[in-house]
């Protein structure tokens, strides 16, 4: 039974999806004025873990993640988000491109990282400028029902008619009035009041016609606007990083609540930030790696998604460059491992017991997705499936062989294919590890280069024993 911590009722809920056998999943996509960091990618591979877990687990999820290119602004750290310049627009303008050819090119930058990183594409990538007469239909609903107002051309959500605002960050108006350090727009009723709609200047350049003014979204809107377009007034499961839980979604729900009547989300699961030397990874303060950076060191995606996959979503992570030597070791283990359960004839004296670390991997996997827990069980798998295999073998390598492939899939570790290692191939490998044994190193020598010149390598490992692997 799965578990997932929900942040708006801060607990752990047992999850039960709306419709039998079925999920919805909204995930917060990049703002497509830059390329995507490692921070971000941290952000989509929870929920492609979360998506791989529920699929293993016999649903069918549907999974939307947005692609913003209008409305999200420079000052987004500053109270509700709605002050600064429009970021695509911000960088079209130094680049002398339209905001369409920076949006368009960052967004395909955006999904070759994700399929690097081999997450799932999700089933539609809804862009924010191709929403807007929804967005300007939930403005008009809110308005309609009192909850928004328009002056000069803008309009804004009023946060007192909402009685429940704050119910996801536990921010109370009370306390936000006391901090208040809003750069307000004179506009606003109330300062914590967030733009659905701004009036554009003259120089704007994104702008659409609406009932009050040529204009433009607010950031918020856009994704109260493609969730319910493509997911229904309410949904299972909407994530993000933990800096979207204040302001972005708590206005996503109140803006989106008040326009239904209806529960906006059932299941918010947030992941924790990446850092770099313990502040936020952030493109703002330049302090970001890129997918380039970890290749350009001699890194792969897979090893930084098993980086990644080692800490709880739930629980900040410091990026290190050791901590990338660390995943870089563990996946030639798992690897190595899987080339030599294919090499494996199966006539050892060895069982794994097979159903158990079954049984563990889906107890942690079912914990609120804890990947550290459950790869800790993939490990103990190889750690024991090896000392079978040192020793007099193993008898079950077929069925570990598979536990080891679901799992990878999983936790979306591509494996390396196995070697077809031939028997010729392997009987001099053995001839070697027998010279090897009786210390006549001139032959193992030779044995070894023989080996190579028919295209193999073989490696030593403990007690005398090898992986071969294709050149
Ligand atoms: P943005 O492109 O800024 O809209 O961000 C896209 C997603 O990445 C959002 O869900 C953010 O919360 C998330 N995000 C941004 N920086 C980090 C970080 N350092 N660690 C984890 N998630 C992040
Ligand atoms: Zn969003």
């Amino acid at each position: 039974m799965l578990t997932l911590y929900n942040t708006l009722s801060k607990t752990k809920e047992e999850f039960k999806p709306l419709n039998p056998g079925k999920v919805s999943m909204y995930v917060c996509g990049p703002t497509v004025y830059d390329r995507i960091h490692l921070g971000n990618i941290r952000s989509y591979t929870t929920p492609d873990i979360l998506r791989r877990y529920l699929e293993y687990s016999g649903y069918e999820v549907r999974q939307i993640k947005n692609i913003t290119d209008v409305g999200h602004l420079t000052a987004d750290d500053i109270a509700q988000g709605d002050s600064g310049e429009d970021k695509i627009e911000k960088k079209a303008l130094r680049e002398k491109k339209t905001p369409a050819e920076i949006a368009d090119f960052y967004e395909e930058y955006f999904h070759a990282t994700e399929k690097a990183m081999n997450i799932l594409p999700a089933h539609y990538f809804p862009r924010a400028t191709s929403h807007v007469p929804q967005m300007i239909r939930i403005i008009s609903t809110l308005i309609e029902k009192g909850f928004a107002y328009e002056i000069n051309g803008n309009v804004f959500f009023d946060v007192t008619k909402f009685a429940d605002y704050g119910k996801l960050s536990g921010n109370t108006l009370e306390d936000l009035q006391v901090g208040a350090r809003l750069e307000e727009h004179p506009d606003k009723k109330n300062p914590w009041d967030f733009a659905l709609w701004l009036k554009a200047p003259k120089e704007h350049l994104l702008r659409w016609d609406s009932p009050w003014s040529v204009g433009y979204p607010g950031w918020h809107i856009e994704c109260s606007a493609m969730s319910t377009e493509y997911l229904g007034d309410t949904m299972d499961i909407h994530t993000g990083g933990e800096d979207n839980i204040f302001p972005h979604h708590e206005a996503e729900i109140a803006q989106t609540e008040c326009a239904t009547g209806a529960k906006f989300v059932n299941y918010w699961v947030h992941t924790r930030h990446l850092k770099v030397d313990g502040a936020k990874m952030s493109k703002s303060k330049n302090n970001f790696y890129v997918l380039e950076d970890i290749r350009d060191k001699g890194y792969s995606p897979m090893e930084l998604r098993l980086l990644l996959l080692s800490a709880h979503h739930r629980t900040q992570l410091n990026f290190t460059w050791k901590a990338m030597d660390q995943a870089k070791a563990n996946l030639i283990s798992i690897n190595n491992f899987y080339q030599r359960l294919s090499n494996s004839t199966g006539t050892g004296n060895a069982i794994l017991n097979i159903a158990d670390y079954k049984r563990s991997f889906e107890a942690a996997m079912d914990d609120d997705l804890n990947t550290p827990k459950a790869l800790s069980v993939i490990f103990q798998l190889i750690k024991d499936g090896n000392t079978a295999l040192d020793g007099n073998g193993l008898a079950n390598p077929e069925e570990t062989k598979k536990l080891l492939e679901t799992s990878m899939k999983v936790f979306g570790l591509t494996l390396e294919t196995p070697a077809e290692i031939p028997a010729e191939i392997t009987s001099l490998a053995e001839e070697r590890k027998a010279a090897r044994f009786n210390k006549d190193f001139q032959k193992s020598d030779e044995l070894r280069q023989a080996i190579d010149k028919l295209g193999y390598i073989v490696e030593d490992i403990k007690d005398n024993n090898f992986i071969i692997k294709k050149k």
